[in-house]
């Protein structure tokens, strides 16, 4: 076909999604994505010795459900599990939890002191938090309001978003509600089956629609004329259509592809002015087949930092990560494999100019404070590794593209920019992590939605 209504740049969770969902309503759509594999951070990866790492499938909200099973399948959305054993152990405190509301509440008010009306009043104004109202309070603001001076409390609440999607204290409080309130609904959930798992039926799904694929595929410009999209070059080679979506970097998108020619001043100092998030390290550790670990919990923040800080948490030199332990009934298909994903959070300008020997060293360090760490929880766990290997911001974006290595997307600015670039240039559209709330797993489906119910208006209003 040469020419598309809809071509989708990029497979990440949002392009997926909003792919699907054009075709489903009948739209001619082209997915192309640089990478041989799909899913885009929802990525795995398979090593010698038989193991399945998955990079990002270390937990999510309850909402993710009801978004599988209106936009993707029934299957899909059966397959979500809830993660019944999360741990914080850090200086402060050690605790074991549902990570739900209930939860939450009889943890804060037994172990921490706090009134029970109070954490009730703390969750009542989460759910009453809203995009719209303009609230410029921040995190930090927020938690002085209702536990003042409870740095522990702080650290109990912030913490695993931090982990989560690299926002601070300082990042508009509204962030955190939105995210907080996700998880606090029910819990924290993953997928049986494993990424590949839910990849590959995400794939049969877009093919049975009718979504035209093509990996390996690399956009490299946006066409742009008198203010309306005309398609794209990929590979050096032009295709044409009515509308583009981009669930790439934002300001690649902007920047690189549309160019600052096609732009309008006072939009182009706004995408100027966006942040990009922070970015990640990870260490994947394989434990050899035919050993096996106790269970010790599905996932565990831990940290030796006395204090909890954001800054910290992205430190060259952080003593605080997640531990995601994948069990053999994450795969039940598959010949038992017990693997465990270290994932500390990072930042790019701390990676990208070392040399090689000391980017090789570096790697080696963190793999062994990782590997010290998790001895706290399993004393022999060394004797049962047969595979480590450690990714960096430069990991992130050598597969991904995304500047910086960013993890999730761009900071809050981000959001009203991604959102305001079918007014800037007609018939192109941005979805993927931006602005903290529309990243993750659930944000990054839903905004894939957002914006496919978007196009479809604006199509059908001309
Ligand atoms: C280490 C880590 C752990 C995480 N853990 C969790 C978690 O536990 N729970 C959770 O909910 N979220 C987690 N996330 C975040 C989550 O994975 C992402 O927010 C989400 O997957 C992003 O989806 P997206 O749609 O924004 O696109 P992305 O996944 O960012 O994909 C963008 C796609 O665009 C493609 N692309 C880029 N340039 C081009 C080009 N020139 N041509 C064609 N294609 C291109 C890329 O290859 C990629 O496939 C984690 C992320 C990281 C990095």
């Amino acid at each position: 076909m040469d020419k598309y209504d809809t071509i989708v740049i990029g497979s990440g969770l949002a392009g997926l999604t909003a792919a699907n969902y054009l075709a489903k309503m009948g739209e001619r759509v082209l997915l192309v994505e640089q990478h041989f594999q799909l899913g885009g951070l929802a990525a795995w990866f398979k090593r010698k010795g038989g193991h399945i790492f998955d990079v990002s499938l270390h937990g999510f909200p309850y909402g993710m459900v009801k978004s599988c099973r209106k936009y993707w399948t029934r299957e899909i959305a059966d397959a979500i599990v809830q993660l019944k054993h999360l741990r914080f152990v850090n200086p402060q405190f050690d605790i074991q939890t549902t990570f739900d509301k209930e939860d939450f509440t009889n943890i804060l008010n037994a172990r921490f002191g706090i009134e029970r009306a109070q954490v009730e009043a703390f969750f009542a104004h989460l759910g009453k938090m809203n995009f719209y109202d303009n609230d410029s309070r921040t995190t930090r603001e927020l938690f002085e309001q209702f536990f003042p001076c409870r740095a522990d409390v702080h650290r109990l609440l912030m913490e695993p978003i931090t982990y989560a999607n690299g926002s601070t204290l300082d990042d508009p409080a509204i962030t955190y509600g939105i995210v907080f309130s996700n998880f606090m609904n029910k819990g924290v959930f993953t997928f049986r089956g494993g990424t590949d798992w839910v990849i590959g039926k995400m794939r049969a799904e877009l093919e049975r629609n009718g979504v035209e694929i093509r990996t390996r595929a690399r956009c490299e410009k946006i066409l742009v004329k008198d203010g309306r999209v005309e398609g794209v070059v990929v590979n050096g080679e032009t295709i044409a259509a009515k509308a583009v979506l981009s669930n790439a970097n934002l300001k690649t998108t902007l920047l690189d592809w549309v160019g600052e020619a096609s732009l309008p001043q006072d939009f182009l100092e706004k995408v100027k002015k966006v942040r990009i998030n922070s970015s990640s390290c990870q260490v994947y550790i394989g434990i050899r087949k035919g050993e096996t670990i106790p269970f010790v919990g599905d996932l565990i923040f831990t940290s030796r930092a006395p204090t909890f800080s954001s800054e910290e948490l992205k430190s060259f030199h952080t003593q605080s990560r997640t531990f995601s332990f994948y069990y053999p009934e994450t795969r039940p298909e598959c010949k038992p494999d017990y693997t465990i994903v270290a994932s500390l959070n990072a930042l790019y300008a701390d990676w990208e100019t070392l040399s090689d020997a000391a980017y090789e060293a570096e790697k080696k360090r963190i793999a062994e404070e990782s590997l010290q760490a998790l001895e706290v929880f399993i004393p022999d766990v060394r004797a049962k590794i047969d595979w480590v290997e450690v990714a960096t911001p430069k990991t992130f974006q050598h597969y991904t593209h995304h500047q910086q290595g960013a993890s999730f997307g761009t900071k809050f600015e981000g959001l009203a920019v991604s959102t305001d670039i079918s007014n800037v240039v007609q018939g192109l559209y941005h979805a993927g992590s931006v602005g903290i709330i529309m990243s993750g797993w659930l944000g990054a489906i839903n905004y894939g939605v957002i914006t496919a119910q978007k196009m479809l208006r604006q199509t059908v209003a001309k």
